[in-house]
């Protein structure tokens, strides 16, 4: 069987209701409403859909307990209803995380401002989300602890996100449903504006080489870190940037003996806070906040930033016989945080805005500062408003149910199992990813033994999922799939060794040539070692033993 995989229809001379720059996650929940509020909508990536800071967050779904500490209560209290919203909308993506705050003696706050907090915080979050979390894994945290120090745990609840991405494919393909146009590996090179009005935008294609120019009513810049880049590109005198971009690192380490089921919230080694987090079977720790106004393509955590902090992760656990050697990767992003150069970068509000060109002489032309993954689907709500559409309410999605959700899955995950021939373990993988898709892939997985065969030895997801990807979730590359729409490359154990082994069985399936399995892979290697990266002095010595 042979799949197309980029049959792309060009776009010049068309004209669309609205462009959107950008296919993170805020670009792409501002096209899905508009799509869904009947307007012509095309969406535009320059790499793929989530590739840029919304795959490199701490991927927690949160009300931002510390925001409180700045006074902000409606951002907070705006949080936290988003974060109600997507735990019954994308159960299968967003699931409640207990956490444990731990502060030392050393701590600047003090027990009782710090269970008023809490007080505050469970107060506007409302119903318990019913993560699960217990006294005895307070008592486990408390005996790895550093015990030379007096800790004081406090817990809460919070959710998390593991896969922004996945949550980003299901409005992808919502959006499109609901008549979007969405280009991914397309960049904008620049917004024509005519006489005070910005009117359409030329297009590059970057699969194809080809340029396009299309029309628009309306041009939303949802661009992230890169939003001043394309309103200079553009000649669109802002006057002062409108972004300060803060970059922020993570570690992911494997989980070590002792390491917490629950996630901790405590200090860094000099106040700062920082997430310590069961994630993908593994612990993310993160994160950083450094001023950097680079090109956002290219950043990386640097080797401060790693050993910063690695040594935080020691004074919390210093029986954790973790080491440089251990970090299986690391990875940085950029805040898109509004520009306030007198602010120190935690004090930065977290708080979006939506900035409309029309007295810098780009009327009709808006842009997106700030937003975080929680509040994405409200800020869209807003974006739509200020354009006059109406947006569409949430009463109309379907929510699960509050009880039984794990009967529910449980069932699901029965369904797709006998529907694909698969086992219980690669149906689960499916519902946990793909949601309402998974149905769709336990049917492709039925045609063959092909796409029933995992990605690679250590995976339970399967060939028939990155065939999904291709034909209906609008990945054109390996890495996109296995990036971002079957994210298996963050895993563990992911190697080179997998990389091969998923380009043979993915190609075979899809009629790849050997030649189109090597650019595959060469892309998709490319790609991973940009993103995940090794720590430099790691890097150093590899290279040193191959030399
Ligand atoms: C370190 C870190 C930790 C975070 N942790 C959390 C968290 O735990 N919880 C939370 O809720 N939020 C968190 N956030 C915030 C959140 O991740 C971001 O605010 C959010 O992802 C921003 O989404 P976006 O769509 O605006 O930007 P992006 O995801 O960066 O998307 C912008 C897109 O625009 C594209 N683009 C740029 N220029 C062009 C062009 N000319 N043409 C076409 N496309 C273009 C880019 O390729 C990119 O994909 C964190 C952010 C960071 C960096």
């Amino acid at each position: 069987m042979n799949f197309p995989v980029t049959t792309r229809r060009p776009l010049e001379g068309e004209h669309f209701q609205v462009v959107v720059i950008g296919g993170g996650i805020n670009g792409v929940a501002i096209a899905r409403e508009c799509a869904r509020a009947g307007r012509r909508t095309l969406l535009v990536e320059q790499h793929d859909f989530a590739a840029g800071s919304t795959s490199r967050s701490t991927r927690m779904i949160h009300g931002g307990l510390r925001y409180l500490e700045h006074g902000e209560i409606g951002l907070v209290r705006e949080s936290l209803r988003e974060r109600q919203r997507l735990l019954r909308q994308r159960p299968h993506l967003v699931h409640p995380v207990n956490f444990l705050l731990a502060l030392d003696s050393r701590s600047r706050r003090s027990a009782l401002s710090i269970r008023a907090g809490l007080w505050l915080y469970r107060g506007l979050g409302g119903k318990p989300l019913g993560a699960n979390g217990s006294k005895a894994d307070e008592y486990k945290l408390e005996r790895v602890l550093d015990s030379g120090r007096r800790w004081s745990l406090f817990s809460f609840e919070d959710a998390q996100c593991e896969f922004p991405e996945r949550l980003v494919a299901e409005w992808l393909m919502e959006a499109v449903a609901a008549g979007a146009v969405v280009r991914n590996h397309t960049q904008v090179l620049a917004v024509d504006v005519f006489h005070g009005r910005a009117k359409g935008v030329l297009l590059h294609d970057r699969l194809s080489g080809k340029e396009d120019r299309v029309e628009a009513n309306w041009i939303i810049n949802a661009t992230g870190p890169w939003v001043d880049r394309v309103c200079q590109r553009s000649r669109i005198n802002t006057g002062r940037p409108m972004l300060g971009g803060v970059r922020g690192s993570h570690l992911v380490l494997p989980r070590f003996a002792g390491a917490p089921d629950s996630a901790v919230y405590t200090e860094a080694t000099d106040g700062r806070p920082i997430f310590v987090i069961p994630w993908n079977d593994q612990v993310l720790v993160g994160t950083t906040e450094i001023p950097d106004n680079g090109d956002p393509a290219k950043v990386e955590p640097s080797t401060q930033e790693t050993e910063y902090l690695l040594r935080s992760l020691l004074h919390l656990f210093p029986r954790a016989r973790v080491s440089l050697h251990d970090i299986r990767y690391s990875f940085a992003g950029v805040r898109p945080l509004p520009f306030s150069p007198k602010s120190r970068p935690s004090e930065v509000s977290r708080k979006h805005y939506l900035h409309d060109h029309t007295s810098e002489g780009a009327a009709h032309m808006i842009s997106v500062i700030g937003g975080k993954l929680t509040t994405a689907a409200e800020l869209a709500r807003q974006c739509v408003d200020k354009l006059g559409l109406r947006p569409r309410t949430s009463a109309g999605l379907a929510t699960a149910p509050e009880e039984n959700l794990d009967a529910l899955l449980d069932g699901w995950v029965a369904e797709i199992a006998d529907a694909g021939g698969i086992g219980a373990g690669s149906a689960q993988a499916i519902v946990e990813w793909h949601g309402g898709r998974s149905l769709a892939i336990a049917a492709t997985a039925a045609s063959s033994a092909k796409m029933r065969a995992p990605l690679c030895p250590h995976t339970q997801h399967i060939v028939a999922e990155a065939v999904d990807a291709f034909t209906h979730q609008c990945a054109v590359s390996l890495a996109d799939v296995l990036l971002r729409r079957v994210p298996v490359a963050l895993g563990g154990c992911w190697s080179e060794t997998c990389s091969r082994d998923a380009a043979m069985r993915v190609g075979t399936v899809m009629g790849w040539s050997e030649h189109e399995a090597a650019v595959e892979l060469e892309g998709l290697e490319m790609e991973r070692t940009a993103f995940l990266r090794k720590p430099a002095r790691i890097d150093l010595m590899l290279k040193a033993a191959a030399d």
